[in-house]
């Protein structure tokens, strides 16, 4: 029997997108399509949502949603059923999804995503007349308060839930004085309910409340179990142990393949890695780079998660070692400035693009030699991934799902031909060096630079295992609840 599914999560590409969480809610729909689960997703009414979203239905309206009025809009996006929360006084604004254009976080996200839980969990449990659905799935802490509302629901309007953390550094914390506003009983404000510390957990209650916790990768599922990678929140993981799987997220083949990306100068597959030489080309003309390599790209947020300062450090001896960088991102002001400064400082050898650009990191992984992920804590990463499937070889560090997705390029497997990157260590200025100069010994042997390169592109990455996985997981909640 088809499993109906509300998916909800504050983006989801190619709507709209700030990381990995969006990659993910958009591919999920069509990746568990293929398991007879029928997913629609609920997204804020974001301008840019709102303007991709056409000709749609109202199918519902709160007259006030948390105080605020909203409609419901239904439409088609990509062949996949959408579902948009309009609510101008919340999300018809200029910015980005949870803060404005300088980084600041919109001061009243606490009532914009309790409202879009509220509606959620108000569609999930049957609110809108022709729209049913079996279970909920929560993406992160903006999706946070769903499975709460959920079990405070009165019996018949609830579904069971799943909530998955693509990150435990964002919780989504705010002070008590909000929860008054967000019509839960007073028996939610406890430690098994949505207080946290004195204040209210978005993500701690969807732990708290979900029929299952997934996230994005088997190593970061264990991760979090500690003091290190828990954030505060392991104590919770534990408690709910038997009820935490990691799933690892799939790329999204129709987005992501260099034999048919129209991003790419010349497309190319692992029979044709010769074709990747006009790629390089043309990055070299695109970053004001010399010709001559192995090119290392980085294609991130600039942010401490991601080892950008540790990366900073590094960019000379890099340099020194005959390598070149190119590198999109934005992030903190000071690794931007730092970042640029490193650009200036070696014309033609490191090429730097502050901000966010679709287009050209498809063409960074498909003409990039290598992609650098120095991450601190990685719960899966999809870069990496990306340049699996580019033959652009990953080398990252050796923590959350780049542990499971890249397999170190040591004397064994190079030998069995399994390997297809590079892991690193600890984070640190050494082990990022020793990182990159392995690798450029690396790249020079040309024979087992593309064995390397074709074992990362045969690697399985879709979404085929992985949304058998979440399907499997919504038949078990089922048959449990
Ligand atoms: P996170 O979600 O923690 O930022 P992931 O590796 O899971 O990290 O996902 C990041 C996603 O965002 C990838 O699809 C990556 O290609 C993309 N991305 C990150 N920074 C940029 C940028 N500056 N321009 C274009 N795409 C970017």
């Amino acid at each position: 029997m088809t499993i109906r599914v509300l998916s909800i999560a504050s983006e989801a590409a190619p709507l709209v997108k700030t990381g990995g969480l969006a990659d993910v809610a958009g591919a999920l729909p069509n990746a568990v399509a293929a398991h007879d689960v029928a997913m629609t997703t609920l997204l804020p009414g974001y301008p840019a949502v709102l303007a991709r979203l056409g000709d749609a239905a109202q199918v519902h309206v709160w007259p006030s949603l948390l105080g605020e009025g909203a409609r419901l809009l239904a439409g088609m996006v990509g062949g996949q059923p959408l579902l948009v929360l309009d609510a101008p006084a919340l999300f018809a604004r200029d910015g980005g999804p949870y803060g404005d254009g300088n980084g600041r976080d919109w001061p009243d996200n606490g009532l914009r995503f309790a409202a879009f839980a509220r509606a959620a969990a108000d569609v999930a449990g049957g609110a809108v007349r022709g729209l049913r659905f079996d279970l909920a799935h929560a993406h992160d802490w903006q999706a946070g308060l769903v499975p709460a509302y959920l079990r405070y629901a009165p019996a018949g309007k609830s579904v069971p839930s799943v909530m998955t953390i693509h990150n435990m550094a964002f919780q989504g914390f705010f002070p008590a004085a909000l929860f008054p506003l967000l019509g839960l009983p007073d028996a939610a404000w406890s430690i098994s309910g949505v207080e946290y510390h004195g204040g209210v957990g978005y993500l701690k209650a969807g732990l708290e409340a979900a029929s299952a916790i997934t996230t994005v990768s088997p190593t970061y599922a264990r991760e979090i179990r500690s003091g290190e990678f828990g954030m505060g929140l392991e104590g919770l993981i534990r408690a709910r142990d038997g009820h935490v799987r990691g799933i690892v997220n799939g790329i999204d083949t129709r987005e992501w393949n260099p034999a048919t990306d129209p991003a790419l100068a010349s497309r190319f597959s692992a029979r044709s890695l010769n074709r990747r030489a006009a790629n390089r080309a043309a990055l070299n003309a695109e970053f004001a780079l010399d010709d001559g390599g192995p090119l290392f790209v980085v294609i991130s947020r600039l942010t401490w998660q991601k080892g950008m300062d540790v990366l900073l450090s590094a960019i000379d001896h890099l340099v020194g070692c005959g390598a070149q960088l190119a590198l999109l991102g934005s992030g903190d002001k000071a690794l931007e400035a730092g970042f640029a400064a490193a650009a200036a400082r070696h014309r033609g050898r490191v090429g730097v693009r502050i901000g966010y650009d679709e287009a050209a990191s498809h063409r960074m992984q498909g003409g990039g030699d290598a992609i650098l992920v120095p991450s601190r804590f990685e719960p899966c990463g999809l870069t990496q991934l990306y340049g699996l499937a580019y033959g652009c070889v990953p080398v990252v560090a050796r923590t959350g799902g780049l542990v499971d997705t890249v397999i170190d390029a040591n004397l064994a497997s190079l030998a069995a031909g399994a390997a297809t990157g590079v892991q690193f260590n600890a984070v640190t200025y050494g082990a990022l060096t020793d990182a990159i100069e392995r690798t450029v010994a690396l790249f020079a042997d040309h024979a087992a630079w593309t064995a390397i390169q074709r074992a990362g592109m045969k690697a399985d990455f879709s979404w085929g295992r992985s949304g058998k996985a979440y399907a499997d997981l919504y038949g078990q909640v089922l048959e449990a609840a």
